[in-house]
């Protein structure tokens, strides 16, 4: 999902400046109307727009730095009536938009917020364009990493994630200057606190001046997803972690603080897989070491893929990536392996985008993801497949090709058999970088309960509503960073208006 390396993020991100605010200076005796949890991607539009719409605003942020996951993210996103749009004559509708999220997702996305989504997704995206947001030459596209929509509306900021960052800064930056948002950083909120009746009522932060209670009229959770906390993420999808590749932050705070005053936690049935990922190590959850995107509309396979059993179990060429992800997601502890021979190491583009030929042969003599052997028995054993199942496996693949029988799986893209040694595997793992559990939350960002009753006064935006709820069990092209955004705009605004009605 990301084309950035590590280090072009460290330089990136080292570019930014760094807000801080000593709490001395921040008056927290104050009352807000708004107070908001989490200055990344949701949070930070949100407290603009509340301000900017006449609220007195607080933003906490636990870490030194505002941004979140938008320091890391690839920030894709898709909306219809767009200036990119509009640049190439593009014909586009809300309506189009959601019937292509809700066919990707295979209905699994909540409507209310999918309509909600993408009827002001595109003025999300002209705001970000009035504030010098510049996308990739070419698009908006139809698609990129995950199952395309009908139309062009999806696009990438030339600087990933840091294009969205760089179109709120100076805004945010004005607000703060003019004292309608105070800014408090390296302060995390640590509990919510409630009146007799239940109405959340404000918040208990930890930073450099210590704990203290903040009072405000309604609190805001943006605090992210939990996907980089293994044990919560595991107890709310019932999956392991398999790897560690969400931002830091990640931890899962604000779904936290939404049960402990009874908010309800839905979604972690949706948990999706990605595919393709080649671990560091067996142990999870394992860091990247590697990544194949298994993608028929990026690379048609050379190679067949195969469980642990040694068999295959998806047509390997499928137009779906997220038929061919959800195939993977049904195999034993996700994992999969890739097995091919020489004649197609030779022969196709590297199944690892960026890697020479000469490494991917090389890693097979070094590490232990990727094996080699003279025969498939051999490689079975080494790879850690069943090896009857494989070499049975790929005699019924040979034997089909070459006497011209239709695939056992209905692939078409098979240029050769798999037939000269060396053979070869790469061992891989199904993957996530978003969590899908969170916080339930009706049209209003109400956070609810059990009873689907509005915890009052709480209200949550972003990933900590879990991914389930707008990208539904699958990866929906921009289904997070949009409805990120542009919630935070929705709700930013409207708390403005209650606050001034009250
Ligand atoms: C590598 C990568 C690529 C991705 N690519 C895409 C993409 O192309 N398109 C897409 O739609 N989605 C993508 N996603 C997902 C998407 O980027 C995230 O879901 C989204 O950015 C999350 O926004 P957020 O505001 O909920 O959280 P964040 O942006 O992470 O912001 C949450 C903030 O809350 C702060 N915080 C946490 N706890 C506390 C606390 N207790 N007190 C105060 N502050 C706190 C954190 O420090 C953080 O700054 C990607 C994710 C990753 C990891």
């Amino acid at each position: 999902m990301t084309s950035l390396k590590r280090r072009d993020l460290l330089l990136a991100t080292a570019s930014l400046p760094l807000w801080r605010t000593g709490s001395a200076r921040a008056d927290l005796s104050t009352h807000y109307d708004v107070i908001v949890i989490g200055g990344g991607t949701a949070g930070i539009p949100c407290a603009l727009f509340a301000a900017r719409s006449g609220a007195r605003v607080l933003l906490i942020e636990k870490s030194p730095a505002l941004g979140g996951t938008l320091f890391w993210s690839t920030g894709q996103i898709a909306g219809s009536g767009t200036v990119f749009q509009q640049r190439l004559g593009i014909d586009d509708s809300a309506e189009a938009h959601f019937n292509d999220c809700m066919r990707i997702n295979e209905h699994t996305a909540d409507p209310e917020l999918t309509r909600l989504t993408v009827d002001h997704a595109g003025e999300t995206i002209n705001w970000l364009a009035a504030n010098g947001f510049e996308v990739m030459p070419g698009h908006p596209v139809t698609g990129i990493g995950h199952d395309h929509f009908t139309a062009r509306r999806y696009q990438q900021g030339v600087n990933n994630g840091l294009s969205i960052l760089n179109a709120f800064l100076p805004s945010l930056e004005s607000s703060i200057a003019r004292q309608e948002i105070t800014l408090l950083t390296s302060t995390g909120v640590n509990g919510l606190m409630q009146d007799p009746a239940g109405k959340v009522v404000g918040v208990t932060v930890a930073g450099p001046s210590g704990i203290q209670d903040v009072r405000g009229s309604h609190i805001v959770m943006a605090t992210g997803g939990c996907a980089a906390n293994p044990r919560l993420f595991e107890d709310l999808h019932g999956v392991p972690l398999y790897a560690k590749t969400a931002y830091p932050t990640s931890q899962g705070d604000g779904l936290l603080l939404g049960m402990s005053v009874g908010g309800a936690i839905v979604g972690g049935e949706k948990y999706a897989s990605l595919a393709g990922l080649v671990p560091d190590a067996y142990e999870y959850p394992c860091q990247m070491y590697a990544w194949a995107p298994l993608n028929p509309a990026i690379r048609q396979p050379w190679e067949i893929v195969v469980n642990a059993g040694g068999d295959r179990f998806v047509r390997e060429d499928h137009p779906s990536i997220h038929h061919i992800e959800h195939s993977i997601y049904q195999q034993a502890g996700h994992r999969h392996w890739a097995i091919f021979d020489t004649e197609m190491l030779e022969k196709s583009e590297p199944i690892i985008p960026d890697w020479s030929r000469d490494r991917l042969a090389n890693e097979h003599q070094t590490h232990p993801m990727f094996c080699s052997a003279m025969t498939l028995k051999d490689l079975a054993f080494r790879a850690g497949v069943n090896p009857a199942a494989l070499v049975a496996n790929v005699d019924d693949y040979n034997h089909r090709l070459r006497s011209g029988e239709s695939d056992r799986f209905g692939r078409v893209h098979r240029p050769l058999t798999l037939s000269k040694p060396p053979f070869y595997s790469i061992a891989m793992q199904g993957w996530t970088l978003v969590s899908f559990a969170g916080l339930s939350v009706n049209r209003d960002l109400q956070v609810l309960d059990n009873e689907r009753r509005p915890v009052p006064n709480l209200y949550a935006i972003g990933e900590v509503i879990g991914a389930g709820a707008t990208s539904g069990a699958a990866y929906t092209n921009g289904m997070l960073v949009t409805p990120a955004i542009t919630f935070g705009r929705l709700l930013g605004t409207r708390l403005a208006g209650l606050s001034r009605a009250t």
